[in-house]
């Protein structure tokens, strides 16, 4: 039948336009069958660039609706230089400030500020000069879970840091997948283990929100294989794979941080990434048996974004729990869909305000977390202003 149909055009071609159309026909037809070495080395996935052909609406959007608390970011840091841990501070002030006016970002919060003296400097860096711009959050010392009284001190250091400057306590996904008992070898130490009791209500009791990222994409748990959606950022980054060795399942990482809500109900939890933004209908449990957990969408639009119906209803029920927030990283060109600038927020602008289809999420040629793109979920501004603003406002204790 296909045959049939090639022969029917080309006689087509041939009458409409003579010998012309013959030798247009012959050119045509000869390029697609004839040998040619380079043409036949099937396509690389990773040289696999589409281009989408829909005529859809496009919207910029180069302010947020509402003035913005970008929830997460990292401005800063903690490293180690030799026997020293260090900071390194990523950008100047002026720096991240000529992108926040432009974009309308009142304020940034820098989740890792570091523990101890490097607190100190961070605070030195950014929020002495500019307290009504930038919020600095503590980390814990882990080098020192190797103390025996080890619980205490960390408590004692959430106190410190309060004094220092620190608004809230950032825990990264290090707790739950690499602090091991010798820090950095032995046994990894649980998300819910008991040493950090103290430290969590302590946190608590100064006011100060826990920002917990725990586990990763449900993807990074599984083979890096044909199957896995994010076989080419686990290629890009084999380090990130937590498949296989001791680790612990997503499930069970995500189940210790409940227990971990459950024992300090007066501690506010704000699980980063969406918490598990591959299943929000078990994030939606879980915002329902804690009153005292959020979220926040830095770095997940491209999850939120591809499933914007299931997102839109989330939006809805818990509009006073998700906060705005990016994952920012000035210069960050490891990874696209965390590199502070002007497109980064026009991005989430365009995913939160507007219903435009099929965008990217990331300012990068091939999408980054998965080949997929997304759709804005068109929220109302009254949602808006509190995932914008209030929201974050109210855990940080600022007033409005
Ligand atoms: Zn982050």
């Amino acid at each position: 039948m296909a045959l049939r149909r090639r022969e029917w055009l080309k006689t087509m071609a041939t009458a409409g336009f003579g010998a012309v159309g013959s030798q247009l026909f012959d050119s045509v037809h000869a390029q697609s069958t004839q040998p040619n070495a380079k043409q036949e080395q099937p396509l690389a996935l990773k040289d696999y660039q589409p281009k989408s052909m829909l005529h859809v609406p496009e919207t910029h959007v180069p302010r947020s609706r509402f003035p913005n608390i970008d929830f997460h970011s990292h401005l800063s840091w903690a490293d180690r230089k030799g026997q020293r841990d260090i900071v390194n501070h990523l950008a100047t002030p002026a720096e991240i400030l000529k992108v926040m006016d432009a974009k309308n970002v009142r304020i940034m919060v820098n989740l890792t500020g570091g523990y101890g003296p490097l607190l100190e400097e961070t605070v030195r860096h950014w929020q002495q000069p500019y307290p009504d711009r930038f919020i600095v959050f503590t980390e814990p010392w882990y080098g020192k879970i190797t103390l025996p009284n080890y619980s205490r001190f960390q408590a004692e250091q959430i106190e410190a840091a309060k004094k220092t400057g620190a608004r809230g306590l950032k825990v990264l996904k290090t707790l739950g997948l690499y602090l091991r008992e010798n820090v950095t070898t032995g046994p990894l130490v649980k998300v819910d283990d008991r040493r950090f009791d103290e430290m969590w209500e302590a946190a608590g009791a100064l006011n100060m929100p826990v920002a917990i990222h725990v586990s990763d994409p449900e993807a990074f748990f599984l083979p890096t294989d044909r199957f896995n959606e994010r076989y080419e950022e686990l290629s890009a980054h084999p380090d990130w794979s937590f498949h296989g060795k001791d680790y612990p399942s997503n499930a069970e990482l995500q189940e210790a941080r409940n227990r971990v809500m459950q024992r300090h109900p007066r501690t506010n939890f704000v699980a980063l990434h969406t918490a598990n933004s591959e299943n929000l209908p078990y994030v939606s449990e879980c915002l329902d048996r804690y009153p005292n957990m959020y979220v926040d969408i830095a770095a997940r639009i491209g999850e939120l974004g591809r499933q914007p119906r299931m997102t839109r209803k989330f939006f809805d029920k818990y509009q006073d729990r998700i906060l705005f927030a990016t994952d920012a990283t000035p210069h960050g060109v490891e990874t696209p869909q965390q590199i502070f600038g002007n497109e980064l927020y026009e991005i989430y602008y365009r995913f939160l305000e507007t219903e435009d289809e099929y965008f990217d999420y990331a300012p990068a040629p091939i999408p980054p977390q998965g080949r997929w793109r997304i759709y804005g979920i068109g929220l109302p501004e009254q949602i808006l202003k509190k995932v914008y603003y209030e929201n974050a406002a109210r855990v940080l204790g600022l007033q409005l």
